[in-house]
């Protein structure tokens, strides 16, 4: 058989798409997403203290979250989004803001400087808009249940950090695109906006930064059980998931703890 000169033996499809998930698993590593360190306003609003505590002092984490397609994907999709809002700018110049960076606690409120970037904001509608790319069970249980009060928080985090820059915003949206679906299935949540869900979200997390202080688990690692716990399905992606974990200097054993006591700290 003729041989190139340099040829070398074909691969495999499974070295194929071994060497591609490999490109991919190290640059989804890599992610600005994946090393930010600083909670940010899509996490302020989680329902569980212990996951906001463990970020707060960027605890090292145990669970890398698993497949990152999903989250891929998202992304990649953020960016087509801004590049057609930029678009549209050109036919209505300074209509959208994208990827605004906003200020939305200088420290006065929660004790942390806390700043995120904001999908788009209508500067025709004064309207905030963040994008989720969801799978279709995400979709149909939002739509039957309603949004989940982290996106809320959020959307109206971003709305007070839009204030704080001097804009008047009269309603956050959050604009849901199915992963694996049509265009036409795109969902709209919307609600006028509020400063106050913003600002009791900063309290609440506040209140998590004072029983931190007050109980310093990082010297006296046994504190972790004092910080209440609120567990759901979406242990799972949390990064400090370890299941059946004793330890929770170490990690959380998720849907083990004690959902009274988590009940009552939400
Ligand atoms: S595993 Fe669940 S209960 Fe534990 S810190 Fe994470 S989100 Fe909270």
């Amino acid at each position: 058989m003729f041989t190139q000169p340099g040829a070398v033996e074909p691969d495999s499809n499974e070295g194929i798409k071994r060497t591609l998930t490999d490109v991919i698993m190290a640059a989804s590593a890599n992610a600005p997403r994946s090393r930010q360190r600083r909670i940010g306003p899509s996490e302020v609003g989680d329902p569980c203290p212990r996951r906001l505590a463990y970020k707060l002092l960027d605890w090292p984490t145990v669970n890398d979250g698993g497949d990152p397609w999903p989250s891929i994907v998202g992304t990649a999709t953020h960016a087509w989004l801004a590049d057609a809002l930029l678009l549209h700018n050109d036919k209505e110049p300074g209509r959208f803001l994208i990827e605004s960076p906003v200020e939305v606690d200088d420290g006065s409120v929660s004790g942390y400087r806390l700043s995120g970037s904001c999908d788009a904001y209508d500067t025709a509608t004064n309207t905030v808009i963040d994008h989720k790319v969801v799978g279709d069970s995400a979709l149909r249980k939002y739509k039957a249940e309603g949004v989940r009060e982290q996106y809320r928080v959020q959307a109206n985090l971003y709305g007070l950090g839009f204030e704080r820059l001097g804009f008047f915003p009269q309603t956050v949206a959050l604009a849901f695109y199915p992963r694996g679906g049509m265009l036409g299935g795109m969902w709209v949540w919307s609600e006028p906006y509020d400063r106050q869900v913003a600002l009791n979200a900063l309290k609440r997390l506040g209140s998590v930064r004072d029983a931190l202080v007050a109980l310093d688990p990082e010297s006296r690692p046994q504190m972790w059980a004092h910080i209440p716990a609120a567990a759901t399905s979406a242990c799972r992606f949390c990064p400090w998931w370890r299941p059946a974990s004793t330890d929770l200097s170490v990690g959380c054993p998720g849907d083990l703890t004690n959902t009274t006591q988590a009940t009552k700290a939400a």
